[in-house]
């Protein structure tokens, strides 16, 4: 059965658990938002989806349809089975966490998808015991043959979305990045919601 849409708030976090089998679908709703993703083995939160450990076995560094993410075990967790957005995606950032805007010049709190994690997760019951390294779904860091990334304004429309598969029973958390200080949620760096349905 298909579950109902629900919100991730703008410059908020959220979790949901997704079966083994069952697929779920994240909408970029708006169109330039970052949606950083996490999936935590149900059994077993200490084992999750890797950055490291995907890349070594993808052999890419944005995944297209077909492509399985890993855990830290090396394990299938999720596996990119539909995607309508331009398929640029980034695996190679961390989470923004308050330390990252105090860098970048902010000299108070600002929400962060560190925290958005585990407020996530927090409101359905869990602990992340970590922060992995995200998926940053629609996240434009490109790349160049010399080995320079900048940060740039997603090339999604409103509405693309990503559908991806649970190859085992996951805890699936999301956090709509508040990054409002540099233009990866669009030119106008005004971070919005998205959205996201178990299907
Ligand atoms: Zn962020």
């Amino acid at each position: 059965m298909t579950g109902a849409i629900q919100t991730i708030p703008a410059r908020r976090g959220k979790a949901a658990r997704v079966a083994k089998g069952r697929s779920i679908k994240v909408i970029n709703t708006h169109g330039q938002q970052v949606v950083d993703t996490w999936a935590f083995n149900a059994e077993d939160l200490k084992e999750f989806m890797s950055m490291e450990h995907t890349r070594a076995f993808m052999l890419k560094l944005s995944p297209e349809v077909g492509d399985k993410f890993l855990t830290n075990k090396r394990r299938p967790i999720i596996t990119v089975v539909e995607d309508t957005s331009p398929g640029i995606h980034d695996t190679l950032l961390a989470a923004c966490d308050d330390y990252r805007y105090r860098l970048i010049g902010c000299n108070e709190y600002h929400d962060n998808c560190t925290d958005n994690l585990f407020a996530g997760m927090k409101e359905i019951g869990l602990d992340a015991p970590e922060v992995p390294s995200p998926l940053n779904l629609f996240m434009n860091i490109p790349w160049t043959k010399v080995g320079t990334l900048s940060f740039e304004a997603p090339y999604t429309r409103p509405g693309d979305y990503i559908v991806l598969r649970a190859e085992m029973d996951v805890v699936m958390a999301f956090s709509a990045c508040p990054q409002d200080m540099l233009p990866i949620n669009g030119r106008n760096n005004k971070p919005t919601e998205a959205h996201f349905q178990v299907i």
